[in-house]
Parts: structure tokens; C-alpha cells; sequence
């Protein structure tokens, strides 16, 4: 969708990256690292200065005792941290559960190692003020023999949704009983809305030994170019990543690593803020996404909002997505790609509102000229 955008000169609310500055000062640590020539490879696992850095951080934000020497990995981005983490602990036959819809590369990944993804549903609200739900007897179902892990996203792409204490404890007790591991994509934990709370799995009892916590830099500090992330796990599973990452990539970009720890060490008004300014794009988006004719899902958290597009008679999701980069100048991801099943996405579009105001403005000035059968 972003090729599509560049080429009928779309506004682009399709692929989650910000079109807005990073933060000056870890710009001004990057440079400092390259000035100080920070060129070669650092340490596989990750430079140390960032390990203590991400360490630090578990502490203060979610009270986790870490050890940056043994149970941290520091990737090529969150992506390349959850492929390296599955690789590193499914065999053949293995199951893995996800939540769907669900960020495009969970399935892929888990094919990719060798392992069956199972899908279970999150189910969108009736009303757009509710929270994206699952079946607590079709969760339980999804819990097998073979069940290695699940992927638990939270705040979620692509719906908002920020999983609540008592749905993680739920998924803890599944875990515990079925003897399965917690894969946790946070990269989304600063970006909260309405007064939600971001609890990660591992800080929940029984949780710390059999979780791996992945996250990054991309979305926090606004670099999705980067490519810093890294998955922190008890050390026996870390010993599993750190090979299989040290074979896909060696490791991250050094002097990006450095000023990564820069970044960690910005001040807590630094996330207020930044969840405070997605706040208010998200509330700049809504309102013109339906005056426009689509059934907005409220986001809890995250920065995109899923929407329903059954208003505009469109025979699914691919061809409407097609009819808005292309006639009405808005690029955005057909919900189908969050499906395992076509199907359930061909209602749904994803609009991402990491977009400076005025992108937004145009957006919803070009939206404005969608009609409705
Ligand atoms: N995980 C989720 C849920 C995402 O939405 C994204 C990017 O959109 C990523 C991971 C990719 O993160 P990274 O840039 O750290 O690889």
C-alpha cells in the first residue's frame, strides 16, 4: 500500500511509520556514535550499554528484575527478535496461538519455524465506545498437546485493544496448566489512551519463567528505520535466541544500539507526551474517519484505528482499499491482511494515524469526497 500511495500520490495512513522528527537528542547520540567511531560490530546479543539500558527500564516501568548478561537479546527489530524467538523454541508438529486479527507477520513466523499457528478470535464491539473481546471457551480449546507458545500483543495492532489484567491473568492460567510459553509483542507499551494501563505478562506471578518479552525502539522514540529491538527471556530460552539471532543477522546496527541507551534514559514526561500527542491524532482522525461514513473501533491503545466499511456497499475490503488510494488519495491496509481467513477482514480497512496534523487534514479533507450508496 505504501508503493500504491507513492504512485497516485495518496496520503499514506496505511504502514505504521511516523512521518514526524525523532526526538533531537537521540538523533544527536546516533551522531555522536558514528562521530565516535562506533562502526564495528557490537557484541551479538547487543551492546552493553543498551542491555543495562533495557534492564533499567523493565524495573521502573513494570518492576522486572532483569539480568542484561543473560536474558537479553538485542535484534534487528521486534520483528527479527519474535522470528528469532520462535525459531529458537518451536519444533516441528508444535502449535502456536494467536490472536486475530493479528500484525501480518505472526503467521508467517510461526510457519516459518516449523510450527502450526492456531487462530483464536478477538471479536470487535458492538458499539464504538467497547473493547475488542475473546471467548474464554474458545481460548481454552486452542490449549493442546501440542500448544508451545501464544502471542500475546498488547497494545494491539491492528484493533486498539489494550488486554486487561484479567484477561492476561486468564491467559497466565492456560499457560501455567498447559505448560505453554507467553511470546509478548509490547512495542506499543508507551502509547496508551483513556486512562488504560499496560501490564506486561511477565510481571504477573508464575509468569517471569515462562515469558519473552519483545520490544523496541521503532515506535517509542519514532525510528521504524532503525531496526533495534530485543526479546528478553529467562537465560536458558536467551542462550536458544542468541543463537539462532547471531546466525540470521550477527547483530544490530552498532551505533544505533548506542544511542538506543540514550533514548532509554529520556525522562517519564518524554511518554506522557508522546502518548498525550497520539491522543490527540487519534481524536483528530476519528471524527472525520465517520462523518465520512466508517464505523470507527475505538483504540485503547497503539496508533492505528480499525474501522467497518460496510456503509460504502463495496464488495470486500481489497477493492475498496484499491478505490480509495487510487480515486480518493488515501492509502490504507485492506483488513483481510489481518486474517488468517480472507473473509473475516472484508468489511474492515486499518487507517494508522502516526501523521503529523497536517497530514491528517489532508487526509480528511480528501476523505471527505467519499459518497455513500
Ligand atoms: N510488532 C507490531 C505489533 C507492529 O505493529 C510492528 C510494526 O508495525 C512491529 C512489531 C515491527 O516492529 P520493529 O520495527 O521493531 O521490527
Amino acid at each position: 500500500m505504501t508503493r500504491q500511495a507513492m504512485r497516485y500520490g495518496a496520503v499514506n495512513l496505511a504502514q505504521g511509520f511516523p512521518d514526524f522528527p525523532a526526538p533531537s537528542e537521540i538523533k544527536l547520540a546516533a551522531r555522536r556514535a558514528v562521530a565516535g567511531d562506533v562502526n564495528q560490530y557490537a557484541i551479538t546479543w547487543g551492546a552493553k550499554n543498551l542491555r543495562n539500558a533495557i534492564a533499567r527500564q523493565m524495573g521502573v516501568w513494570q518492576a522486572l528484575t532483569v539480568d542484561p548478561e543473560t536474558e537479553i537479546t538485542v535484534c534487528c527489530g521486534s520483528t527479527e527478535a519474535m522470528i528469532s524467538t520462535l525459531l529458537a523454541v518451536s519444533n516441528p508438529g508444535d502449535e502456536v496461538i494467536i490472536f486475530e486479527p493479528f500484525y501480518e507477520n505472526y503467521g508467517p513466523d510461526a510457519v516459518l519455524s516449523g510450527a502450526r499457528p492456531r487462530f483464536v478470535k478477538l471479536r470487535p464491539p458492538s458499539d464504538n465506545g467497547g473493547e475488542w473481546t475473546f471467548d474464554e471457551r474458545e481460548l481454552r480449546r486452542a490449549f493442546a498437546k501440542h500448544t508451545k507458545a501464544i502471542i500475546v500483543n498488547t497494545p494491539n495492532n491492528p484493533t486498539g485493544k489494550v488486554f486487561t489484567r484479567v484477561e492476561l491473568e486468564l491467559i497466565r492460567d492456560l499457560c501455567t496448566e498447559f505448560d505453554v510459553l507467553a511470546i509478548t509483542d509490547e512495542i506499543y507499551e508507551h502509547i496508551l489512551y483513556d486512562g488504560t494501563e499496560h501490564i506486561s505478562m511477565a510481571s504477573l506471578a508464575g509468569m517471569r519463567e515462562r515469558t519473552v518479552t519483545i520490544n523496541g525502539m521503532s515506535k517509542t522514540y519514532s525510528v521504524t528505520g532503525w531496526r533495534v529491538g530485543w526479546a528478553v527471556a529467562p537465560e536458558k530460552i536467551t542462550n536458544a535466541i542468541r543463537k539462532v539471532h547471531d546466525f540470521l543477522t550477527v547483530g544490530a546496527p552498532a551505533p544505533l544500539q548506542e544511542a538506543g541507551a540514550a533514548a532509554l534514559e529520556l525522562s517519564a514526561g518524554y511518554y506522557a507526551k508522546l502518548a498525550e500527542r497520539y491522543r490527540s491524532r487519534r481524536d483528530h482522525l476519528m471524527p472525520a474517519l465517520t462523518a465520512a461514513g466508517f464505523k470507527c473501533f475505538r483504540p485503547r491503545g497503539a496508533y492505528y484505528v480499525m474501522t467497518d466499511i460496510s456503509a460504502f456497499g463495496f464488495k470486500d475490503d481489497v477493492s475498496f482499499a484499491r478505490y480509495l488510494v487510487e480515486e480518493i488519495g488515501v492509502a490504507t491496509v485492506p483488513g483481510s491482511s489481518f486474517y488468517n481467513d480472507p473473509r473475516d477482514g472484508a468489511l474492515q480497512v486499518r487507517f494508522a494515524f502516526c501523521k503529523k496534523p497536517e497530514t491528517l487534514d489532508e487526509a480528511a479533507r480528501r476523505l471527505a469526497r467519499l459518497r455513500r450508496p
